[in-house]
């Protein structure tokens, strides 16, 4: 087994505080990676506060995962010792059942291995993700990631990057299209860069006045303060694609009638149970659609991070040392971070 060092939350109510654990040995396949950067999700804050009432304990979290590659299996064949390596929010899937095949590993119809709060394959071993000194993955779960980029503002591509970089391509977002980001957080903003890159004209809704000079900064063309009744009036019928990543439950029907005809919401954000309920009619009438969609299968954000290379797209970063993880967490629900947090995980030992 091989040692690892990491910070991880004991039970929904304990701050995350250093942990030790250990991970496999390296198998034929796997290769093993030591973290150099990993971004801090709404999701690790979700899961480690038991909000999905799915947590197991302890847990490692992060899956926005940068590192290099320290040792590889025998059968290994797209890493070397020294590569550049990412990891995202799966380790593995049954790599066998029709999503799969498609390379829709996120959709797998038997079971994906998260990256934590999850299991491997065999339903029993616990997952612990990437705020930790090390990992140890399937080779087929690991994309790989230019010497050229910015390490520490590519790791959030590996969640919060595919999470919205894969919806744009599904609803095939292009010029001439109005797309709008409903929340300019971590998935947000760098949601309104890809969909910039892919030709669409952008309109962030945002709860927070304060940031509507970023949004266009970060490239958006108009900004709607979306507790404004006037402003989201004035929007009815224009977009072709919302893409809603708010953490919560919140009223879609605010959203829905700024779709046009044949539209689609997205929802990427509340895995919640919706309410108030939606408007059926406000969807009928139009032939509306509102959808979910879950990260991105590995294929797509190899895809991915080569299109951000190609666009010189990367997350706009706060890095921050591991020890003040739980000051992170209470800025991330106060809306305070611009935009990501990303742990330099070589502060892993320092207090
Ligand atoms: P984040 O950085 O906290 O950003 C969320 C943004 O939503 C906030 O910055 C804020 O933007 C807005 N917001 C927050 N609370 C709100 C509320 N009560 N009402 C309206 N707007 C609110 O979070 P994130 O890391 O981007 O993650 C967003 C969500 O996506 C989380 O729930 C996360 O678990 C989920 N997620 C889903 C997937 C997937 O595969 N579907 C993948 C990753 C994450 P403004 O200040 O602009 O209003
Ligand atoms: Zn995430």
């Amino acid at each position: 087994m091989i040692p690892a060092s990491a910070y991880a939350a004991q039970s929904a109510t304990s701050p995350l505080a250093p942990f030790e654990f250990t991970r496999r040995d390296v198998q034929p396949h796997d290769v093993q990676i030591d973290v150099l950067f990993c971004g801090v999700c709404h999701s690790d804050l979700h899961q480690a506060r038991n909000e999905w009432h799915n947590s197991r304990y302890p847990m490692v979290p992060g899956h926005e995962i940068i590192g290099r590659v320290v040792a590889v299996g025998a059968h290994v064949k797209k890493f070397k010792v020294g590569d550049l390596a990412g990891v995202g929010c799966m380790v593995d899937s049954c790599q066998t059942c029709p999503s799969c095949a498609e390379g829709l590993e996120q959709y797998c119809e038997n079971q994906v291995s998260y990256t934590y709060n999850s299991t491997e394959q065999n339903s029993t071993t616990p997952t612990q993700g990437g705020y930790s000194s090390t990992m140890v993955v399937r080779e087929e779960f690991v994309v790989k990631v230019s010497d050229a980029l910015d390490l520490a503002s590519a790791a959030p591509l590996l969640c919060a990057g595919i999470t919205m970089y894969s919806p744009l391509r599904h609803w095939q977002v292009g010029p001439g299209q109005e797309v709008g980001i409903v929340g300019l957080g971590g998935l947000g903003h760098i949601g309104v860069k890809l969909a910039k890159a892919m030709g669409a004209r952008v309109t962030v809704f945002t709860t927070s006045a304060s940031k509507a000079a970023d949004a266009q900064a970060l490239g958006a063309d108009a900004v709607i303060l979306s507790t404004d009744p006037a402003a989201m009036k004035a929007a009815s019928g224009t977009f072709h694609l919302l893409v809603d990543t708010v953490p919560r439950t919140h009223d879609l029907n605010a959203y829905t009638p700024l779709l046009r005809r044949d539209g689609a919401l997205v929802l990427v954000g509340a895995l919640e149970p919706l309410e108030p309920g939606v408007h059926g009619g406000i969807l009928i009438g139009g032939r509306r659609t509102v959808a979910g969609s879950s990260i991105g299968g590995i294929a797509e954000t190899q895809e991915m991070f080569d299109f951000c290379a190609q666009h010189g797209i990367g997350c706009d970063v706060e890095v921050i040392p591991m020890h003040t993880i739980n000051e992170a967490y209470e800025r991330l629900l106060k809306n305070d971070v611009k935009y990501r947090f990303v742990i330099d995980m070589a502060t892993l030992g320092a207090a």
